[in-house]
């Protein structure tokens, strides 16, 4: 049987949500015997490749680059997994959204709280411009399964990823498998 290809892909999160996965801990042994895990973080891939079974995407999308690449992303894979409460409502990401533009946190951050010379990043092809709005992942692409949690638990993870291997749609239910936070 082909192996499955996973990817798992950061965008605008913490990276608490990989941390989450690296708690699988012995599992991830388990889970090293059955995917080829094709595009990560924790891989030093530079290209999202083709034809991937499974991504798992951290974050909500909050600057250019990440708008580009989950179109990639959405283009290459066949089931793409909203990965943790970033991707999926925006979360933490979007707490900026109210203030209506990305300007008042880079001028809260970069001149207000600037010790000397504040100067606001502005390097056209390395800093990606913020969006004026943090967006969930679902709004900008359709979404396949939703996994909730800041982060989502190991358990949580593993279970999704369980199901995917057998080649069924994971079924979440109750509080443990679908609270948020
Ligand atoms: S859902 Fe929580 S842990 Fe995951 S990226 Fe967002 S803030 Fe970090």
């Amino acid at each position: 049987m082909a192996r499955l290809k996973l990817a798992t892909v950061w965008l605008g999160g913490c990276s608490g949500c990989h941390m989450s996965f690296l708690d699988l801990d012995e599992w991830l042994i388990d889970l090293a015997a059955q995917v080829d895990l094709v595009y990560s973080p924790f891989a030093d891939v530079k290209e999202y490749p083709q034809g991937v079974d499974v991504v798992l995407v951290e974050g909500a999308i909050a600057n250019e680059d990440h708008l580009q690449m989950i179109q990639t992303v959405r283009e290459r894979s066949q089931i793409l997994v909203s990965f943790g409460d970033c991707a999926v409502t925006g979360n933490v990401t979007a707490l900026r959204n109210p203030l209506g533009s990305a300007e008042p946190v880079l001028q809260r951050c970069y001149i207000e709280a600037a010790d000397i010379h504040g100067t606001i990043p502005h390097e056209p092809g390395i800093v990606p411009p913020l969006l004026d709005q943090v967006q969930p992942v679902h709004t900008v692409v359709p979404v396949d399964i939703y996994l909730p949690g800041c982060p989502p638990s190991a358990t949580r993870i593993q279970t999704v990823l369980e199901a995917l291997l057998r080649g069924e749609k994971p079924q979440l239910e109750g509080r443990e498998f679908i609270k948020f936070g």
